[in-house]
């Protein structure tokens, strides 16, 4: 078996209503996938985290002459090649999300190819359901931050009415709205009080705050039973959470913006988070992800993966959290998406606080293909 053909293929939908975290506006919705063809006819899919803008050249003009000709079963080992290769060409660039979309998209071939989902590849499901957290909690255009509380609280007794019992909201609103960190804690208050104590309630700062405001903020989400709080200040400082995880009570969570084995090391030699959250799509793909499920659980740390992607991202996030030790819960975006929403032929639900993992060879993912070309740009 031998990977024929490398495409990358841009899929983008502006949306109506733009909406933020604690750094950026997001205004549409844009996915590198990557499809890998062998030459037996069969197909694998993957997906780069980010704007399709620089992952798509390094797929079709960098990867593809380099993985036409390998066997896919050999995806550790092209894993490993390919972050060799692109440190020795672009040194201080290693484009994680490039590497991530090809190895998610060896993957589905692989299990393709043999017949069997991708985690039994991994070494055998552990689950063949996980618990789901509603993420979400995004601000829109507002007059006063009355209005986004009030948004912000809707939207969380409607996940609660659609049957989730564990939330994930936003905060850090200085940066886009000028109002200090007590409103943030207020927005997780008015939450709290909303959706009452038995809901598992979680709080994402996108990395807004210096280490002395997030550690008042940490203070104060402990007193709201916050189950974790999640990149409180920038990912570079890794002894600033190492510092603030011991000093806090409420548990650290980070890892989207770290990627590879070596990143995850240090972060969990230094004792920097209680939960560890590499993304399929930007930490190296299933292979990176599932190595830093092992290393966290032999460092005695609960991997709670990244989710924040298309169909394909969620099918290759479900395939790992079928395999890891411990009790993972998956990221579930609720946020509206219509690329999210309708690209798998069977979308992905929630039956009540949980999601059905799919058991379909490979990925279990299948593609619609009318869908995949009205959401393509570059056609
Ligand atoms: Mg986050």
């Amino acid at each position: 078996m031998e990977v024929a053909s490398v495409e990358a293929i841009p899929l983008r939908r502006d949306l109506g209503e733009r909406f933020a975290n604690a750094q950026k506006w997001i205004d549409s919705r844009e996915y590198c996938l990557v499809r890998i063809e062998a030459d037996d006819g069969r197909v694998g899919w993957g997906e780069c985290w980010g704007p399709t803008a620089g992952n798509r050249e390094l797929v079709e003009e960098y990867v593809a002459p380099f993985l036409r000709g390998r066997d896919p079963r050999d995806v550790e080992r092209i894993h490993d090649d390919l972050v060799y290769e692109l440190r020795s060409s672009y040194h201080s660039y290693v484009p994680a999300s490039v590497v991530s979309g090809v190895d998610i998209a060896l993957w589905d071939l692989y299990g393709k190819a043999v017949g069997v989902p991708v985690s039994t590849l991994l070494g055998g499901r552990r689950r063949d359901r996980v618990r789901a957290y509603a993420t979400g909690h995004f601000w829109g255009e507002v007059e006063d931050f009355e209005e986004l509380r009030t948004d912000v609280v809707e939207e969380a007794e409607g996940h609660v009415a659609a049957g989730f019992d564990a939330l994930k909201n936003k905060i850090g609103l200085a940066r886009h709205f000028g109002w200090d960190a007590e409103k943030d804690v207020e927005l997780v208050r008015a939450i709290r009080e909303a959706v009452g104590d038995d809901v598992r309630l979680m709080t994402d700062a996108n990395h807004a705050y210096d280490l002395a405001d997030a550690r008042r903020v940490a203070e104060e989400l402990a007193a709201l039973d916050v189950y974790f709080f999640e990149e409180p200040v920038p990912p570079r400082n890794v002894e600033h959470y190492a510092a603030l995880n011991d000093a806090v009570e409420v548990p650290l969570a980070g890892g989207e913006c770290w990627a590879f084995q070596h990143e995850f090391d240090r972060v969990l030699d230094a004792g920097a988070v209680g939960y560890v959250q590499p993304d399929v799509t930007s930490a190296g793909g299933i292979t990176s992800t599932r190595r830093v499920a092992t290393m966290a659980d032999a460092a005695n740390v609960q991997c709670l993966p990244h989710v924040f992607g298309s169909a394909v991202a969620l099918a290759a996030s479900l395939q790992v959290l079928a395999t890891i030790p411990g009790g993972p819960m998956l990221e579930f975006d609720r946020t509206p998406n219509p690329i999210r929403e309708s690209l798998a032929v069977d979308p992905v639900t929630n039956d009540g606080n949980e999601v059905p993992i799919p058991d379909a060879p490979g990925l279990g993912v299948e593609i619609d293909r009318d869908v995949l070309a009205e959401f393509r740009v570059d056609v």
